[in-house]
């Protein structure tokens, strides 16, 4: 696994040479490998900014990022990317079979490997009551699937990657409370082998992170344990 670090990071998008603030004013903070951190704050606080910087969809203006104790600047772009797996928010499931979808992204990958990445997010009961298994039609014109169980697809599909930092972006945030939970715990066993940077909106999630970083207006405001950041407030 991937550690991550962020030195002064400032970066505006662009609106705000229209007299808007920059997205990041200078954010600071450092994750070890391994473990889940969760990213919290209000909107438009940075925290999606923090995963596009990660994957260089945009460039910084000052200030370092880090990963694996390299600077991203000098990291191979297919390289850095090939290291890190993004799940998004309502992840979609694309027509086809539930393999292809497993698939998308590692075509390459092992039966061996398929069938420990679906029990790995608890899709055995899925795959078991599909007439067809793997090889069942979802998506469009398939089955129907509920948010839980494309959430639990988009995390399989960023496993079979062998990502070293998988970022998630707000991934139980559109669930019940069964499958947030269900989900939790998949997250929480995929921080003993990766580094997981979970960005939470709920208080629920945020329990169960081994640190938190609290973003607020483009800085970071707190990092530290739960109980820490509950008695600094
Ligand atoms: P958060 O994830 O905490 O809600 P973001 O990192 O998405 O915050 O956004 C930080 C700031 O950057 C906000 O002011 C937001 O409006 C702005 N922003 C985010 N993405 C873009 C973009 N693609 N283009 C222009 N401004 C953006
Ligand atoms: P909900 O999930 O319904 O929005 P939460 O109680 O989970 O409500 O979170 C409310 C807000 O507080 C969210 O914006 C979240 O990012 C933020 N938050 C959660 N945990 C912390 C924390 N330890 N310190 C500061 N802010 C937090």
């Amino acid at each position: 696994p991937l550690g991550v670090a962020f030195e002064d990071v400032v970066f505006g998008y662009g609106g705000h040479l229209e007299g808007r603030s920059p997205a990041h004013r200078g954010v600071t903070f450092e994750v070890p490998a391994g473990g889940l951190t969760a990213i919290v704050g209000p909107s438009g606080a940075g925290k999606s900014t923090v995963f596009a910087l990660l994957e260089r969809f945009y460039e910084h203006d000052a200030g370092t990022v880090a990963v694996g104790g390299r600077d991203i600047r000098h990291w191979p772009l297919a390289e850095l990317r090939s290291a890190i797996a993004y799940v998004e928010q309502d992840a979609p499931v694309l027509a086809g079979t539930l393999r292809e979808n497993l698939l998308l992204a590692a075509p390459d990958a092992a039966e061996e490997e398929v069938r420990r990445a679906v029990s790995r997010t608890r899709l055995d009961g899925l795959v078991e009551r599909l007439p067809g298994g793997l090889d069942a039609q979802v998506g469009h014109r398939g089955v129907t699937l509920s948010g839980g169980e494309r959430q639990r697809i988009a995390i399989a599909r960023a496993l079979l990657r062998r990502p070293r930092l998988l970022l998630l972006d707000e991934v139980t945030s559109q669930l019940d409370a069964v499958n947030e939970e269900a989900l939790r715990e998949v997250v929480v066993e995929l921080a003993a082998e990766t580094t997981v940077l979970a960005i939470a909106h709920r208080l629920s999630t945020v329990v169960r992170a081994d640190r938190i970083v609290v973003m607020e207006d483009g800085r970071v405001r707190a990092v530290g344990l739960h109980a820490d950041l509950l008695r600094s407030d």
